[in-house]
């Protein structure tokens, strides 16, 4: 087949002008990239003979090469791996599949500025593209394991590559970079010095399982030197904690996540006994752009015995700690496990709950001595790790005491429960929230002025997982768990001076209006009453204590579930003008047209008030552009 040129995707094309126009300072990573991106591929290979799936496969000697050559400028990385067939080379190199690239891209051209790119360079990783930080021409030469022939792939990373199908190929994958001209800034970073390539490989990939070797120069003597070893390849997990240091702990992280960020909070975990196993595990310091999407590959790296075995192994964990990654080496487990084997494992669960519940005592320790970094665990991950107070029942105590909530208090720092029940007042009996989309949507809401005119603090839960879980716990240390917005709610009598006698004479004297008004708007409210919720709204609407709250219906429905519309109770203020107005009106007047359109719009009110939408907008629109004109 002759050579072919191809034009690169636009995405791609986009990328490499980045990475060719570097805008990224620390260029020593692209030798990190090719070598992680290599050492994947022997872990491939070696997976593929474990299960007899490519039984033409040479898996003697696998390793990683690093070849330089001073005069011609290149510098290669080789691997005997898995390789790549003629159409992998097409989708994987020429184009960009990885949708969070193209969000890197459109926020890469919003940052414009060099330190935005950086870091969002950093966020993302590019792999492969990195090399043309460093090159001019990549040429890359792969064979697939067990196939014949061999693919060629060059680009100067402008617009277009070509491919070409060659017959004589070692297996594996060959990427050779022509690197740029040595200026003034090239001198510093000259990737053809053997010390250089030492020094890279030394930093950031000494703990890979495979050896990397440095390939001798070819002496001006003609003598033959050994090619040299240049990693000590010891599973960072399986070393004493003491003898690793925190940089070698961020560059296996790197490696596993392709996130060119530090970690948070790196955890490790040694389980001795008939069930032997090792667990280094990483909390990142950012939630990824797709934690919340369908497709998103959870799962820690499993290995048996040293040998990699899958990725993003799904047992380990349970989904709401998805964003955590990291290694696992099992010591007991068949070379062979199964995703079948491994999900009814009764060691593998034993195993998810220990690791579970080490990741929440490390997050509670966090809160305990690093404040901030605790800070910023729960911006990034908090709406995941509620998800567990409805699915993981056994840690429920463990995640509300590390989960903390904006509060009405008169702060921007957020609050634990423990420290809200320290604060309650005498007499308040109940830990109270209020869900909603928005801190300013619930705290603008109606059902929210009596706590404020008592001083009875609340807490503001606007993640869509809070409608969920705040039922499902139902109560923290004894407290019940209320919504402001839901049931009857009785503040207690005293700071506002009204005594139940007080409240008898009311109901006596509403008693017909609430009647007649209950009847009236009986299709859209169960019951029309008196609120002990507001002091400045004339009406409020809220749920039943047992009903599902609007939001939660919405929810279900998303969900595709059929749920019936729970009707819910209108809630009038005594105190308000046009309540009391309406009361007298009721109890004079004969003729009612008028009361019950007054009856429907104090409804609609009440619930545009919360955020929610009248039922017929242009009837409400008309009722109320009729009553305008009539003040003109
Ligand atoms: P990433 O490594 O983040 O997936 P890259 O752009 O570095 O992204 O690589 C894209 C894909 O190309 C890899 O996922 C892998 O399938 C393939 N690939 C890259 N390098 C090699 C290699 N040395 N051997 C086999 N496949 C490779």
């Amino acid at each position: 087949m002759p050579t072919e040129t191809f034009e690169f995707q636009v995405e791609a094309r986009q990328l490499l002008q980045l990475m060719i126009h570097s805008v990224y300072s620390n260029k020593d990573v692209f030798l990190r990239e090719l070598v992680s991106n290599a050492s994947d591929a022997l872990d491939k290979l070696r997976l593929a003979a474990l299960r007899d799936d490519t039984p033409d496969a040479d898996v003697t000697d696998l390793h990683i090469e690093i070849d330089v050559d001073k005069e011609a400028r290149t510098l290669t990385v080789r691997d005997n791996g898995i390789g790549m067939s003629y159409d992998e080379v097409t989708q994987l190199i020429g184009t960009i599949a990885n949708s969070g690239t193209a969000k890197f891209l459109q926020e890469l051209r919003e940052a414009k500025d060099a330190a935005g790119a950086d870091g969002l360079i950093g966020q993302f990783g590019v792999g492969f593209y990195s090399a043309f930080m460093v090159a001019d021409e990549v040429t890359l030469l792969t064979r697939r394991a067990g196939e014949t022939q061999g693919t060629r792939w060059t680009s100067r990373g402008e617009g277009t590559y070509t491919l070409e199908t060659v017959d004589e190929a070692p297996q594996g994958t060959a990427v050779t970079l022509r690197l740029k001209p040595a200026d003034s800034e090239n001198q510093l970073h000259d990737y053809t010095s053997p010390w250089k390539v030492k020094e890279i490989v030394k930093r950031y990939s000494d703990f890979i399982t495979w050896p990397i070797r440095l390939m001798p120069e070819a002496g001006d003597d003609g003598e033959s030197r050994e090619a040299e070893t240049l990693n000590s390849m010891k599973a960072l997990w399986a070393r004493p904690r003491d003898k690793v240091s925190d940089d070698e702990y961020h560059e296996l992280y790197k490696h596993i996540s392709h996130d060119w960020r530090e970690p948070l909070e790196t955890i490790r975990l040694q389980a001795e006994g008939t069930f032997e196993y090792q667990a280094l595990l990483f909390v990142p310091a950012h939630a990824p752009h797709d934690l919340f999407t369908q497709g998103y590959q959870r799962g820690v790296q499993l290995y048996v015995k040293r040998v990699f075995i899958m990725d993003d192994c799904e047992e380990l964990l349970p989904p709401y700690l998805r964003f955590v990654k990291g290694v696992v080496d099992a010591q007991d487990l068949s070379l062979n496990v199964s995703r079948e084997i491994l999900q009814q494992d009764r060691h593998i669960r034993m195993m998810q709950r220990r690791l579970t519940k080490k990741v929440l005592s490390t997050v509670k320790d966090m809160m305990a001595s690093a404040p901030e970094r605790y800070t910023t665990f729960w911006r990034e991950f908090g709406a995941v790790l509620k998800e567990g107070l409805v699915t993981d029942s056994e840690n429920r105590d463990a995640i509300l005491a590390v989960a903390s909530f904006a509060t009405t208090r008169d702060t921007d720092e957020p609050t634990t429960l423990k420290q809200y029940v320290e604060r309650m007042k005498d007499g308040q009996d109940a830990i109270y929230f209020m869900t909603g989309e928005s801190r300013e949507a619930i705290e603008n809401s109606p059902h929210m002025e009596a706590f404020r005119a008592k001083g009875v603090e609340v807490l503001l839960l606007t993640d869509p997982v809070d409608e969920v879980w705040a039922d499902a716990v139902g109560e923290f240390e004894g407290k019940r768990l209320r919504s402001v917005a839901k049931g009857d709610i009785d503040l207690g009598a005293g700071d506002d001076g009204k005594d139940d006698a007080e409240k008898e004479r009311q109901s006596e004297e509403y008693a017909g209006l609430l009647g007649w008004m209950t009847e009236h708007l009986g299709e859209d409210v169960k019951e029309v009453r008196l609120s002990s919720r507001l002091t400045v709204s004339p009406a409020c609407v809220v749920s039943d204590a047992h009903d599902l709250t609007p939001a939660l219906e919405n929810m279900y429905r998303a969900m595709g579930q059929e749920v019936p519309r729970a009707k819910r109770i209108l809630e009038l203020n005594p105190e308000h003008q046009l309540v009391k107005a309406l009361n007298r009106a009721y109890t004079e007047r004969e003729d009612r047209t008028e009361l019950t359109e007054t009856a429907e719009l104090l409804h609609a009110l009440a619930v545009l008030a919360e955020g929610g939408q009248p039922k017929e907008p242009a009837r409400f629109v008309k009722l109320v552009a009729d009553r305008l004109e009539r003040t003109l």
